[in-house]
């Protein structure tokens, strides 16, 4: 069958497809690009740049699935391919130590000011004084959303040194337990931690779930760090918040906006961002990619995949 990917892949995932029998093409298609040749594959993977609408599953005619390498499937529509009959899946596991590394190197860029500093001597500024830091041993992290990346995060904290606590009303108590997370009141959470990590996906609930009266319960020394989607923080109230030196710093790798543009969040210097690179490392792509080949080649012989999405 004829399996064609629009944002590029492993070469690993490429050679299971291949070896699997399937004749794969690589193209980066436009979005006009795309609506023509769609109708000539049996599956599509794509990461996050491609958007798969109505308009393309329209003419999708004879596509049986749709591969995300990666976890996120809000560019793709996901009711309406169910609707053709065309199932999607995902990778979700690849890249959930890539992201929770992230997370943690903001966290320790935020601790030892490694941008200001960076940006001080490119400037020839030696700013020794300014840039007294601290350790993140002792500190408290609170994680919102102790899920895979969630319980990755608080793993690698604990090997800091770090107390873990989390906010999570879907996780059962004993999965917490065994990841050594004490589970907490969403406020107790804002009040005691000194990092507040974010891990829940974008929905209705938990869009600005962070917004003014949040902040206002938080340390004065208290970090926020958003790798999970822009739009769980409300980046107003965040910005007035650093701005005002309400909380002691922000990590941000992810954007209401995307690209964010002139945004303000540049003029403050304790702020870290990244742009969207959670997943972006040699080894999640890797896992991400040959995953999604195994689901891709699952549903097409007809078997059902272990991670799909709209069954
Ligand atoms: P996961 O599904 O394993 O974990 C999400 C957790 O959030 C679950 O345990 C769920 O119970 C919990 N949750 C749901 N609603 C909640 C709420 N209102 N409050 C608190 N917790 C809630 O997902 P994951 O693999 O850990 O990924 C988490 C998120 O990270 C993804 O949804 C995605 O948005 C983001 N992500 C970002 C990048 C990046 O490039 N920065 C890459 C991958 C994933």
């Amino acid at each position: 069958m004829k399996v064609l990917i629009t944002d590029g892949t492993a070469p690993e995932a490429v050679k299971m497809l291949e070896e699997a029998g399937h004749e794969v093409v690589l193209d980066e298609a436009s979005p006009e690009r795309l609506l023509e040749i769609i109708g000539e594959y049996d599956a599509l993977i794509v990461r996050s740049r491609t958007k798969v609408r109505q308009d393309a599953l329209d003419r999708a005619v004879r596509m049986k699935v749709i591969g995300r390498a990666g976890i996120g499937v809000d560019n793709i529509d996901v009711k309406y391919a169910k609707e053709k009959g065309i199932k999607v899946v995902n990778a979700p596991l690849g890249s959930t130590l890539s992201v929770a590394e992230l997370a943690l190197s903001h966290m320790l860029a935020l601790a030892r000011g490694l941008v200001k500093g960076t940006n001080g001597i490119r400037s020839q500024q030696w700013l020794k004084k300014q840039l007294k830091g601290m350790e993140l041993d002792g500190k408290t992290v609170g994680i919102i959303g102790c899920g895979r990346i969630g319980q990755a995060l608080a793993s690698r904290c604990q090997a800091f040194g770090m107390t873990t606590i989390g906010y999570d009303p879907y996780l059962p108590a004993e999965v917490a337990g065994r990841a050594n997370i004490r589970l907490v009141e969403l406020d107790d959470l804002y009040r005691t931690s000194d990092f507040i990590s974010l891990h829940v996906a974008l929905t209705d609930e938990t869009r600005h779930m962070i917004s003014k009266p949040q902040l206002d319960m938080m340390k004065k020394n208290a970090y926020v760090i958003n790798c999970a989607r822009g739009g769980v923080v409300d980046e107003e109230a965040l910005y007035n918040a650093l701005k005002e030196g309400r909380i002691g710093g922000a990590g941000l790798d992810v954007f209401e906006t995307e690209p964010p543009g002139d945004t303000k969040f540049a003029e403050l210097d304790n702020v870290t961002m990244t742009p969207h690179i959670g997943a972006n490392t040699v080894d999640a792509q890797f896992k991400a990619g040959t995953m999604v080949s195994e689901q891709v080649i699952m549903a097409l012989k007809g078997e059902t995949p272990t991670f799909w999405v709209n069954k």
